[in-house]
């Protein structure tokens, strides 16, 4: 048995930490946060639960992938319901299209959009279903440290078919013309944090699990999640110290000791590091154990930040869905403020979710729960007057778009932006979402996850393989501790 200590509690790290303690080794986590789960915790006030990040549960069967590891179901944790419609998109006052589970009714609202796409459309989710199927659950488990990794007959073959160098715009172009079927589809992956004419149409695997798979929602908000691992964790034997921000890695004789926290040293054989990668490097590393140097980092492309506000109101909102993006203004516009010219944008694009529409557990009785968020560039200053601004702004469109009258009936509000991402964090320049999934910053080419200078010290998390988004970090903590055991053995 040895020991592991794993620095950080979010979804990566606490993925790590069930594969290592179900190794049988002594496992222990440590977070600077009071409270576990990094962007996937969750906060309760007046009567509201907010999820404070991640609100899109996708990808079921790689949730699942990971609680059969530990011989659970989902519904061992939580009950997990698919969401009807998925999601709503309005393009204007009371303009909207409403995006169906069922696959039949979802042809029928590209069809009514743009007669012939539905046979387009069953051709897309085919393809994309072929990369997900290679792409989330075979290539993802890779850990990227070389390209012979991915030099396998079948491999080879598969990449041919995987759209690695048409741009997701175009892609999405061949198929269909209809601005509105345009829009709909290219969705799903500005979730990895870049427009789509700079994500490879790889990533059309995003629209398997938007379109095909479905949204699905854990009854009890999406903490569920991060309760359910902290319960495997422990029953595997893993140890937690909260409020233990990790001050430095210990290293001597070319190997990682252990880590120094708040709370005094702690020895181990092997250290995974799942907080931002950048911090792990630049802070807790000297010079010459770091792979990047602190420079580099400038030329990485990041997933933007964003400024997201908690609000409850004291009536029943029937007029939201339980996701809905207000996409009634220019994409071009929003995404050049965010990765071009970084400036507050003048007509942003956003996205409400109000989880109380399908889970009254969220909110008091007749109040609904709001998390509105908006995209901006890294780094932008969030001064308060700013934010201000964005509240009415915001506030202002969703009662116009939506129809609905919210300003009189809030009675709780709370803002997040850059300086929380990076006081709660650590996150460089304050990103949301880590790095984006460029061509150029996929599998090899993102930051390593193992140090080159210290063989037992591994790197977890957004930041580096397989990405952003919670399926992926279920990925990335496994494969990080698999590199431990590797190394150990
Ligand atoms: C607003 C928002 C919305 C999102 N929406 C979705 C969504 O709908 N669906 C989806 O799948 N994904 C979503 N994501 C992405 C997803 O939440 C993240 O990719 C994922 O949670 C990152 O997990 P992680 O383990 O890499 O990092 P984190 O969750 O950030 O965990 C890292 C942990 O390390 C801790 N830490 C850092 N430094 C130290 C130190 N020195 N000592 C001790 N502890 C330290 C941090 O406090 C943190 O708890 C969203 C993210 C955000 C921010």
């Amino acid at each position: 048995m040895s020991r592991i200590n794993i620095i950080g509690s979010g979804i990566s790290g606490l993925s790590a930490a069930c594969f290592a303690a179900k190794k049988g080794h002594e496992v222990h986590v440590f977070e600077k946060n009071a409270t576990i789960g990094g962007r996937t915790r969750q906060y309760t006030e007046q009567g509201f639960m907010f999820d404070m990040g991640p609100s899109w549960y996708w990808m079921p069967d790689i949730f699942e992938r990971f609680y059969q590891n530990f011989g659970h179901t989902t519904s061992d944790f939580y009950n997990l319901v698919k969401l009807d419609p998925g999601f709503r998109i309005y393009f204007g006052a009371g303009d909207l299209i409403d995006v169906p589970a069922d696959p039949a009714q979802l042809e029928q609202v590209f069809e009514q959009t743009e007669p012939g796409s539905a046979v387009k459309l069953r051709k897309f989710l085919s393809d994309a279903e072929f990369k997900y199927r290679e792409g989330m659950l075979n290539l993802a488990f890779k850990p990227g440290n070389s390209w012979m990794e991915f030099a396998t007959p079948t491999i080879l073959k598969a990449a041919l078919k995987m759209n690695l160098f048409t741009p997701m715009s175009r892609h999405v172009r061949q198929y269909f013309k209809n601005p509105r079927l345009i829009t709909l589809m290219e969705f799903p992956v500005i979730f990895l944090g870049a427009m789509p004419d700079r994500i490879p149409a790889l990533y059309s695997m995003m629209n398997h699990a938007a379109l095909t798979q479905g949204t699905f929602y854990p009854m009890g908000g999406m903490f569920g999640i991060i309760d359910s691992m902290h319960k495997i964790a422990v029953e595997n034997g893993v140890e937690f110290h909260t409020s233990s921000e990790v001050r430095q890695i210990c290293t001597t004789g070319g190997k990682a000791r252990g880590v120094d926290t708040d709370r005094g040293m702690y020895l181990s054989d092997t250290v995974i590091a799942s907080g931002d990668y950048h911090h792990t490097e630049s802070k807790l590393l000297v010079p010459e154990h770091r792979n990047y140097t602190v420079q580099s980092w400038d030329k990485r492309v990041f997933a933007p930040g964003c400024l997201i506000f908690y609000v409850g109101i004291n009536k029943l909102l029937p007029e939201l869905q339980h996701h809905n993006l207000f996409f009634d203004t220019d994409f071009d516009r929003h995404s050049r403020e965010i990765y071009e010219r970084p400036a507050w944008p003048g007509a942003p694009l956003f996205y409400v979710c109000c989880p109380s529409r399908t889970d009254t557990s969220v909110a008091p009785e007749g109040h609904e729960n709001l998390f509105v968020l908006m995209p901006i560039a890294t780094g932008l200053p969030d001064d308060p007057d700013t934010i201000a601004f964005y509240y009415d702004l915001l506030i202002s469109r969703i009662e116009r778009v939506a129809g609905v009258t919210i300003r009189d009936h809030v009675v709780y509000k709370k803002s997040y932006c850059t300086r929380d991402f990076i006081n709660d964090y650590h996150a460089f320049r304050g990103n949301a979402y880590g790095l984006a999934n460029t061509l150029m910053q996929t599998a090899v080419l993102k930051p390593s996850m193992t140090n080159k200078k210290i063989p037992n010290l591994f790197y977890a998390g957004q930041l580096t393989v397989p990405g952003p988004g919670l399926p992926p970090g279920l990925i990335s903590g496994e494969i990080a501790a698999a590199l431990a055991e590797k190394q150990l053995n």
